[in-house]
């Protein structure tokens, strides 16, 4: 896992599709593939590097604080979705210590 910023260049058409799923009386519009449709060997093709939830999760807090970790440590927005999983552990799977971890 790297929080450095991407280098390969993206195409949006390896992740974007044409649907009208939604309402086949419609006209198809640009929309997300389902990433569990395209798989791994796809996903990594296209550019994207391999992450865990957890990861992805870390990742999205170092983002969210302008690029500073120790933003996330101190990050006082306890009701954010995300805010028990941004030290990037799953803190609902371990007992409580004293000290941080
Ligand atoms: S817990 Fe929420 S508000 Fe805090 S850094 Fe992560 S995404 Fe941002």
């Amino acid at each position: 896992m790297s929080n450095a910023p991407r280098t390969k260049k993206l195409n949006r058409m390896d992740f974007l599709e044409y649907s009208n799923a939604e309402d086949p009386s419609k006209p198809p519009v640009l929309v997300g593939k389902k990433p569990l449709k395209m798989g791994g060997k796809k996903l990594v093709e296209a550019g994207l590097e391999p992450t865990t939830p957890r990861q992805a999760i870390r990742l999205k807090c170092i983002d969210c604080m302008n690029g500073q970790p120790k933003e996330v440590r101190v990050c006082v927005s306890f009701d954010c979705v995300d805010w028990p999983h941004r030290m990037g552990k799953n803190a609902f799977q371990v007992e409580g210590k004293n000290e941080d971890v």
